[in-house]
Formats: structure tokens, sequence, C-alpha cells
């Protein structure tokens, strides 16, 4: 036999995209030699939970020992919280690994799988994986448009992937537009609900989406600890759904997925609450500063229920983001998101809202000066 073992890897993985993270700040400072700000991975500013990083040292102790892979206390603490039952929670190693799970437990060859374009990348990647077809429904007004994915369905749809709010636009869709496009996705397909951002979204209400879990199961709520209770570098996230789903995932997940210490550490910040309210609050209001500061500089910054901004900037998007790299700020172009006239911001602390700013400024001034870019 003379095959290679190169020739064993199928086309569509062969195929797929990397995926691209933020630089992190250690590189950009070793290669520039400046001090850098990191806006680029909507992380949280404010740090972990103090309550999380106490019971994750602690945690530390017992790392001789291999972690609860039923993750049960986290389970019933999280069960409790959202008013579903043990069996309908599923931890996982991220929102990344639960992603992926459901397209690989529901997909093959000969399905497909759908969301929407600008969405995150991940869901694109966890369907092309499968092996099934990706059907990408375009936006509209930088959103998702419900409608038209509801037209989408055909009979080999299996899973459908929305985030709201979405990565990387920041727009949302609201309860009654999910509940209408929930009426008319059958029970045979899975529609996926990433919720992410859920805690900074002004219009959005956490428990309106498990009210619509209750009413049709065919739908799996994630919800992560990287964003809001600060903990990315844990890898821990979770998903609300039907008993059944999980189990299989349960059999398809590797047997020790989430650490003991990401498991303490999740455990503590849920509880603390005080930590939660400062970093909505001060994300709050520091979006309302950074988006009012850009638009003073001439540019667009979609409105944001997330805690990052969105913006068109045009053909230079790709440059102003090497040059504010430059200048010590780390931002995310976006054209391997689909937007390669755009770029996105993580709202950081006030200190470093004024660095992006000023760095902004600095950059639109020396361009309008070359007359580059008319300011928009
Ligand atoms: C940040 C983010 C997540 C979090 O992924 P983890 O694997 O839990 O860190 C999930 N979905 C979207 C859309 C995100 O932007």
């Amino acid at each position: 036999m003379t095959r290679t073992i190169e020739e064993l890897i199928p086309d569509y993985i062969r195929g797929l995209p990397v995926y691209v993270p933020g630089r992190p700040i250690e590189e950009v400072e070793r290669e520039l030699k400046i001090h850098a700000v990191k806006l680029a991975s909507n992380e949280n500013p404010l740090g972990p939970s103090p309550r999380a990083v106490e019971a994750a040292s602690l945690a530390l102790g017992n790392a001789h020992r291999y972690p609860d892979g039923g993750t049960h206390l986290l389970r019933e603490a999280l069960a409790r919280r959202t008013g579903v039952s043990t069996e309908e929670i599923f931890v996982g190693l991220g929102s990344s690994e639960i992603i992926d799970l459901a397209s690989r437990v529901l997909l093959r060859a000969g399905l497909e799988g759908m969301t929407s374009h600008g969405s995150y990348p991940p869901f694109s990647v966890a369907i092309r994986a499968s092996g099934a077809e990706l059907v990408l429904v375009p936006q509209r007004h930088f959103a998702f448009d419900l409608e038209a994915m509801g037209k989408a369905i055909t009979p080999k749809t299996g899973v459908i992937y929305l985030a709201n709010p979405n990565n990387p636009t920041g727009t949302a869709f609201g309860a009654e537009e999910l509940d209408e496009f929930l009426e008319g996705v059958p029970d045979g397909v899975l529609v996926v609900l990433d919720e992410a951002y859920i805690h900074y979204a002004p219009s959005l209400n956490r428990r309106k989406s498990e009210e619509s879990y209750r009413r049709r199961r065919n739908l799996l709520i994630l919800r992560t600890f990287s964003k809001v209770y600060g903990l990315a570098g844990m890898r821990i996230g979770f998903a609300i759904g039907r008993a059944e789903l999980l189990s299989a995932m349960n059999r398809l997940k590797t047997p020790f997925n989430t650490s003991g210490l990401a498991q303490a550490g999740a455990l503590a910040a849920l509880d603390d609450r005080e930590h939660v309210t400062r970093c909505i609050a001060t994300n709050a209001i520091e979006r309302k500063r950074l988006s009012a500061g850009l638009s003073g500089l001439g540019l667009r910054p979609v409105p944001s229920e997330t805690n990052f901004i969105f913006m068109e900037v045009g053909p230079e998007a790709k440059g102003i983001c090497d040059e504010l790299l430059q200048l010590g700020v780390i931002v995310r172009p976006l054209g391997w998101m689909g937007f390669p006239e755009a770029l996105r911001i993580s709202i950081g602390t006030a200190e470093e809202n004024d660095k992006c700013l000023a760095a902004m400024a600095e950059i639109l001034t020396k361009r309008a000066g070359k007359g580059e870019l008319a300011a928009r």
C-alpha cells in the first residue's frame, strides 16, 4: 500500500480555515519593544472574580487528582440558577467544545448546518468538520436575518447556529423575534443559541431564552465563563439543553474535559454577584464613552450590545489595525470574519480606551493630512 498519512485527511478538514486569535500582549511587546494594551479578544478588562481566583488556588492543592468528570457541583448550581434539571446542563471546555460537539453528534455528510455570514467562525468550522454542508445566510444591517434563515431550512438541515448578541457585529435580536423564528423550525432541527455576551446586552433578559427552551426543547443555549466572569484562560462554559442530546455529547467528549481548577473557579465566580455587577456597569459606561469618542473622530461604530465595538472604516481597515498595533493598541481586523473593511475593538478599562482613542486620533489625523483617508 502506498497511501500516505496525509492522504487520509479528508478534503473537508484540509480546507478548514485556521482560527485567528488576537495577538498576545507579550508577543507584541517583545516585537515592538513598547507597552501594549490588548483590545482584541473581548476579554474582561477587570480580570477574574477574586473569589474565583481564591477557589482555584485552593483547588490547586488537589492537582494530583483527576477532576470530577461529571462536574456535579457546578451542574447542580447551574441547574438551580437556570431552573432546569442537572441532566439538562452540560459543562464544556469553553463553549468552543460544545459548539463542536453539537455538530459532531448531529451532523454528517448528506446533512446541512446553517449559520449567518459575519458570525462566529467556530460555527462554520464545526459544521464543515462534521462532513455536512455549510449553509451561510446573508446578514441584514450587521444582524442575523432570522426570516431568511427560516426560509433556508430544508429537510437536510440538522443544526442552526445563532449568536445573540452576535460576535463580531455586536448586534442582538429580541426574545419575540427568537420565539417567532423557533415557531418555524421543525422539531428535528437543533437551534444552538450562543449567549456568550448576554450579560452585557441592555435589551436582553437571560431568563427569556430559558423560557423559550421550556417551550421548544430543540434549543441548546450556550453560556460561557470567559466573558463577564473573567475566566477565559480557565476554559469553561456550559449548555442548557435536552437530556438525550447532552447524554450523547457526554459519550463523545474527552473524559475529563474541564479541569478541577476551572470547575472550582467557575463555581465561585457564579456566586460573586458583586464582581459581575461591577463588570457590567463598567462596561456600559466605557462602551458609551468609547463609542462617543470614536464617533467624535468621524467614525461610525455600530451600536453595541456587547463588550466590544464593531465598525466599518473602509478598505484601509487592515492598515489602520497595523498602525494601531505600532502604537501599542492591539485590535482585531475582521477580513477573516467576512468584513475586510471593518475592525473590532474590545472595550477595555478607562485608561486602555483613552490610549486607543488617542492612537486612533493620531492615525486618522496623519492619514487625513496625507489625503489617504477622508475622515468619515
Ligand atoms: C468569546 C465567545 C465565546 C466563548 O468561547 P469559550 O470557548 O467559552 O471561551 C463563545 N461564543 C462567542 C460568539 C464568543 O464570542
